[in-house]
C-alpha cells in the first residue's frame, strides 16, 4: 500500500466513525516492532579499558577503568540474550590513532574483534583514513600490500577484511565522482527494514595529510544524506538512521535524556536533515550526549569504548513508520559485564604477543607523572614535553620552537608504583599517529595570526622556547597530528 493510500484510507475511516456517532476513544496502539540498536563511536583501537571520569546523575564525580573488548563482549552477550537480534553499530573513528597494542599490527586485532562482536556497519571516520585510501580498502578488502609492510599481516599471515560496511555518502572520488564506499546498509529486524546512512567529517581534508586525501573529495553531510532518501523510501524502508562522524559538545552529561545544549557542527547538520530522518549517531568529538535537536535525537558515545548507545526505535512496519526512539548511554565497566570466551582469547594472544616490544624501558623520567590535562589555553605539561622533545630532535637543523596539537596528545604518562622508567608502549600511547616532523620558516606575525595567537602572541619573539597551540580539532602549526 502506498502512503498516500495509507493516509486517503485512514481520513475515510474517521469519516465514517464520526457519521456513525461512535464515541472517540482512541484507537489501539498500532502493532509496533522493537528493534535495538548499540552504538559505538571514536573507539580507536582501544583493545583494552583505559581510565574514564564522568559525573553521575547526582553530579559527583567518578573514575573506573572501562571500556576494552572484553567488556563490550559481555555486555552484547548480555543484550542478545534478550534480544538476539539486537544491531551492533559503529559512528567511525573504529581504528587509527590507536595504542600500540592495535596499532603495532595495523589495527588487524582490532578489526578481528568488531567482527567477533558482530559489528554491522560503521561510518567512516577520518582516522580511518589515517594512512590513505588503499590501505584501508586493504583493511576492508583482506590481503597484505601495505605502506606499512611492517605492521600489516604480522599479527596473523593473512589479512582476511572485514565482515561489516563501512558506509559514507559523502565520500568520492575527485574525479569519477563514484562513492569509496556504499552510502546505506539496510538491516532488517522481525519484518522492520532500517537504512543506516552514513557519512564522514566534511573537512576531512584538513584532518588529515594530503597525502591521504588525493583522489577523494567529501560532500556536505546532510546534503549527501537526504539524496539517499528517495531511493530508501523506493525500497519500503520504516527507518532511517542517519550515521556521521561529526559531533558537538554539551555541558549537559551523558546520560542526561533529551539535552538541549548541544553546540558544534553536528547541530546544523541535524537541522538540515530531511524531515524523515528523526534519529543521527554522531561522533568525532568524543563526547557523550543524548540530545534533541529539532525533532532529531543525535547520540554519541564518548570514545574508546567506554561508553555505549543503546537505542530502541519502536516501528511500525505495516505503515512504514518510525513510531518511538528511547536512547541512554551505558557505561561499560568491565566489572559488570565477563567477557565472552572467544574475544577474551583474542585479547590475551595480542596482550602475549605485543609484551616483548611494548614492555621494553625506554626512559626515566624525574617525575612520577606528566599529565595530559591542559589549562584554558590547550597548554598541558605532557603538550610541553612532547614539544621539547621536538625542539631536541630538530633544534640543530635550525628549529627555533616546536608546537604539538593537544588533540594528537592522548595519553600523560604515569610510574606504576615500583617502575623507574617508562615502557615503549606507554610512550607509544602518548601519540600513536607515526607522525612526521615538518620544519617551517614562520614569521612572527604569522604566528600570532594563526590559530596559535593565545599561546604564542606573548612568546613569539622569545628564543627556544616551546609551547602547545592550536585546537582540540584543528590542524596543527609546524608538525602535524591529527585531531579526534
Ligand atoms: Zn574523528
Amino acid at each position: 500500500m502506498s502512503r498516500s493510500s495509507i493516509r486517503s484510507s485512514t481520513l475515510l475511516f474517521a469519516v465514517l466513525a464520526l457519521g456513525s456517532g461512535c464515541s472517540l476513544t482512541s484507537p489501539p496502539p498500532p502493532p509496533s516492532v522493537e528493534v535495538n540498536l548499540l552504538a559505538v563511536n571514536d573507539f580507536h583501537g582501544h583493545i583494552q579499558p583505559t581510565a574514564f571520569t564522568y559525573r553521575n546523575a547526582s553530579g559527583e564525580q567518578r573514575s573506573l577503568n572501562a571500556g576494552g573488548i572484553a567488556a563490550i563482549s559481555g555486555l552484547l552477550a548480555q543484550m542478545r540474550a534478550t534480544d538476539p537480534e539486537l544491531l551492533f553499530v559503529g559512528g567511525g573513528d573504529l581504528i587509527g590513532g590507536s595504542p600500540p597494542l592495535s596499532a603495532m599490527w595495523a589495527d588487524e586485532p582490532s578489526l578481528q574483534a568488531l567482527d567477533l562482536l558482530d559489528l554491522r556497519l560503521s561510518s567512516v571516520g577520518n582516522h580511518e583514513l589515517d594512512q590513505g585510501r588503499d590501505e584501508l580498502l586493504r583493511q576492508v578488502r583482506g590481503g597484505c600490500r601495505s605502506p606499512r609492510p611492517d605492521q600489516a599481516c604480522r599479527f596473523e599471515s593473512v589479512h582476511r577484511g572485514i565482515g561489516f560496511t563501512y558506509i559514507a555518502a559523502n565520500l568520492v572520488d575527485r574525479q569519477t565522482g563514484a562513492r569509496l564506499f556504499p552510502a546505506y546498509r539496510i538491516e532488517r529486524v522481525r519484518g522492520a527494514k532500517v537504512a543506516f546512512v552514513g557519512a564522514v567529517v566534511e573537512d576531512l581534508g584538513t584532518l588529515i595529510s594530503p597525502r591521504s586525501m588525493q583522489g577523494l573529495r567529501t560532500l556536505d553531510e546532510a546534503e549527501a544524506i537526504n539524496a539517499q532518501v528517495p531511493a530508501l523510501l523506493a525500497q519500503g524502508v520504516d527507518a532511517i538512521v542517519a550515521v556521521v562522524h561529526q559531533g558537538g559538545a554539551t555541558p549537559e552529561s551523558h546520560g542526561q535524556p533529551d539535552c538541549r545544549q548541544l553546540s558544534g557542527p553536528i547541530v546544523d547538520v541535524a537541522r538540515r536533515l530531511d524531515p524523515r530522518i528523526k534519529v543521527m549517531l554522531s561522533g568525532h568529538t568524543h563526547q557523550g550526549y543524548l540530545c534533541r535537536v529539532g525533532d532529531v535525537l543525535v547520540t554519541q558515545a564518548g570514545s574508546y569504548g567506554r561508553l555505549v548507545t543503546h537505542l530502541t526505535l519502536s516501528i511500525d512496519p505495516a505503515r512504514h513508520r518510525l513510531l518511538d526512539v528511547k536512547a541512554r548511554n551505558l557505561l561499560v565497566d568491565p566489572r559488570r559485564y565477563p567477557p565472552t570466551a572467544e574475544v577474551a582469547a583474542l585479547q590475551r594472544a595480542v596482550e602475549q604477543r605485543s609484551q616483548k616490544l611494548l614492555g621494553r624501558p625506554l626512559a626515566r623520567l624525574a617525575v612520577r607523572q606528566v599529565p595530559q590535562a591542559a589549562n584554558s589555553a590547550g597548554e598541558s605539561p605532557m603538550g610541553n614535553l612532547i614539544a621539547d622533545a621536538q625542539l631536541a630532535a630538530t633544534a640543530h637543523l635550525g628549529a627555533r620552537v616546536a608546537l604539538t596539537n593537544p588533540g594528537g596528545i592522548r595519553a600523560g604518562l604515569a610510574l606504576e608504583p615500583g617502575q623507574l622508567e617508562v615502557s615503549y608502549g606507554q610512550v607509544a600511547s602518548v601519540q600513536p599517529f607515526n607522525n612526521s616532523l615538518t620544519i617551517l620558516t614562520l614569521s612572527c606575525a604569522s604566528c600570532s595570526s594563526s590559530s596559535g595567537r593565545r599561546t604564542l602572541s606573548g612568546r613569539c619573539s622569545r628564543r627556544h622556547r616551546s609551547a602547545t597551540a592550536g585546537t582540540p580539532d584543528g590542524p596543527s602549526a609546524g608538525v602535524s597530528s591529527p585531531a579526534a
